[in-house]
């Protein structure tokens, strides 16, 4: 049988294509000076398993280069360069890419809660802010007189609330329960309590 010496390994291997992959030398081709007629076969010099791991070799040192890492560097993590980067071509927000899956998972919530990539950087500062804002949006009623009190101090919740007669106060005073209060009994508990504001304030005086 013909034999064939890999130039690579320098295995020597039976010379078919079991072992070698083909090698076409097209008709036209200028061979030590002299024209291929006809398309000429051939077996490559390296053997199938060398052409696999040069083919490899080729690779490893092309994203070695890509990455500005050694070749040796770049064989010893491919795995883990390469769950790296599967994980970050499957990030939403490529600006996550340095974080751990739980604080990905956190910014996403986030996110899903109306906070932008920006507001993120700086979050505890943006956070508290925005619950502030909500906070004053929420009041029950409006204690711009106050100023930008925040949060506001139980004594200045309390004067608002007496201030402001409510439903509840005059139930309270008349001792009913607020769905037994009608507009009329609202309107009569309303006016006595002014009344008695004004008597208190002129016997202060
Ligand atoms: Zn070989």
């Amino acid at each position: 049988m013909k034999t064939k010496i890999c130039g690579y390994c320098k295995e020597i291997y039976p010379a078919t294509l079991e072992y070698f992959f083909k090698r076409v030398t097209k008709a036209g081709t200028i061979i030590n000076g002299y024209v291929l007629k006809n398309d000429s076969i051939s077996l490559k010099s390296v053997c199938k398993t060398c052409n696999g791991k040069k083919t490899v070799l080729l690779v490893q040192k092309k994203r070695a280069k890509e990455l500005n890492i050694s070749l040796e560097e770049y064989q010893a993590n491919a795995q883990k360069i390469g769950r790296d980067e599967s994980r970050i071509s499957k990030l939403k927000y490529k600006e996550f890419k340095d974080l751990s899956p739980k604080e990905c998972s956190e910014n996403l919530r986030r996110i899903s809660r109306g906070y932008t990539l920006e507001d993120l950087k700086n979050f505890e500062v943006v956070k508290k802010k925005r619950l502030k804002e909500k906070y004053i949006k929420n009041r029950k009623y409006d204690y711009s007189e106050l100023g930008d009190m925040y949060p506001l101090t139980v004594r200045a919740c309390n004067s608002k609330y007496h201030q402001v007669i409510t439903p509840a106060l005059i139930a309270l005073r008349m001792n009913l329960p607020v769905k037994e209060l009608t507009p009329e009994l609202y309107e009569l508990g309303k006016k006595s309590r002014l009344l008695r504001r004004q008597i208190n304030s002129i016997i202060t005086n």
